[in-house]
């Protein structure tokens, strides 16, 4: 068989594993001068704005929550069709995640429904930047406006995108960013907030490392029974490594996917994602399978394919319809894009250590599948 070609992978230069080294001989490997480091180049990268580091995304998102007040009683409305932890963390601060419905090709929140969906009780938007196509951001923002919501962008995909020529994370309320090895880049595990008030940059920092400040070399004190979520030397120097190749990354993933719309832009056997423009980031190439015209299932489309030496992932089921979220109220039939897309979609193989070539060769191993399984 073939060297299976995965659905992602990462991409560490020499110079980073090195870097590393250097970290873990230097006596200091938890949060240091590495993190600062890494802070102030995504800072940089962002316009300038403030940048905080976290151990993941998710601990990001729930500590932006938290930053804002959001709590017990509050509602927080947020796309149906999206990884878990989106929902998760508004659940974990005590608030209700409000779903609503995304658009069947760009795969984000629906802002009409959004709108639609806003009570007395709603305090912030929580929308996510899918596979790295912006979200309307001049629409969301005017929206959350109007009716004084705060916004908290998952940006776990988006990391370079842009809307408008502006760089998701150098505008907006509070932009959570992920590095988790699947995304376009990572510090193995890992993430970032860009923006905030100077009151929610604080709160971030005590959630971040238990409540405390520290006002003399021996004077603590704890303000509030804070959480632990700080990045470590040694991730911040992958961090720092993969930073520097960010752009050259994003633009090979524009040109793979282009590649695929290119090979399929003739009756293709799939439904491809939103197109978007220069500013989508390609973290994932998504397009829907026609189940209803196929003899196979997602399953076994996925099966032949590994078969075949390639990789294919699933981005992602609908929320809502998680046991954990059924026991919420939700129900199967409230947002049918969201579930179409969970049943639909498969994840094809992007990333930027992939050749053309490989792209040719996903597209005709998954167009021959998907033809000869024709009903
Ligand atoms: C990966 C991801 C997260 C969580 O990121 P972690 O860094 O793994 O916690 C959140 N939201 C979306 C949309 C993601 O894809």
């Amino acid at each position: 068989m073939k060297t299976l070609l995965p659905f992602t992978r990462p991409t560490i230069d020499e110079e980073t594993i090195q870097a590393v080294a250097e970290v873990l001989r230097s006596g200091w490997l938890a949060s240091g001068p590495k993190v600062a480091e890494l802070e102030a180049a995504l800072s940089r990268y962002l316009g300038g704005r403030p940048v905080r580091t976290q151990t993941s995304a998710t601990a990001g998102l729930e500590m932006a929550l938290r930053a804002c007040g959001i709590g017990e009683g509050d509602e927080v409305i947020t796309p149906a069709l999206s990884f878990v932890a989106t929902a998760n963390v508004i659940v974990r601060v005590g608030a209700r995640p409000v779903f609503v419905d995304v658009g069947l090709d760009s795969r984000n929140i629906d802002l009409d429904q959004a709108e639609a969906a806003i009570t007395a009780r709603t305090r912030a938007i929580l929308p996510v930047h899918f596979a790295g196509l912006p979200v309307d951001m001049d629409r969301l923002y005017a929206l959350a406006g109007r009716h004084e919501l705060r916004v908290i962008e998952d940006a776990a995909h988006a990391i370079g995108s842009a809307w408008g020529g502006r760089r998701i994370g150098s505008f907006g309320d509070l932009v959570c960013f992920s590095f988790h090895p699947n995304k376009n880049i990572t510090t193995i595990e890992g993430g970032a907030i860009s923006g905030g008030s100077p009151e929610e940059l604080e709160a971030i920092e005590l959630h971040r490392w238990h409540g405390q400040v520290r006002s003399a070399a021996d004077q603590f004190d704890t303000l509030l029974a804070g959480g632990k979520a700080n990045l470590s030397d040694v991730a911040a120097a992958v961090g720092l490594g993969q930073l520097r190749h960010l752009e050259q990354f994003n633009a090979r993933r524009r040109e793979l996917a282009a590649r695929y719309f290119e090979l399929w832009s003739d009756t293709p056997p799939v439904r491809l994602p939103e197109r978007g423009d220069a500013g989508h980031s390609w973290h994932v190439f998504t397009p829907l399978l026609p189940l209803e015209r196929l003899r196979i299932s997602r399953l076994q489309f996925m099966e032949a394919m590994k078969e075949r030496g390639i990789g294919v992932g699933v981005h992602y089921p609908a929320i809502h319809l998680f046991t954990a979220y059924r026991a919420l109220g939700y129900r199967e039939g409230q947002f049918p894009n969201a579930e179409r897309i969970g049943r639909e979609t498969v994840t094809l193989p992007l990333f930027p250590a992939m050749e053309l070539t490989d792209v040719d060769r996903v597209v005709e191993t998954a167009t021959e599948i998907l033809r000869g399984a024709r009903r």
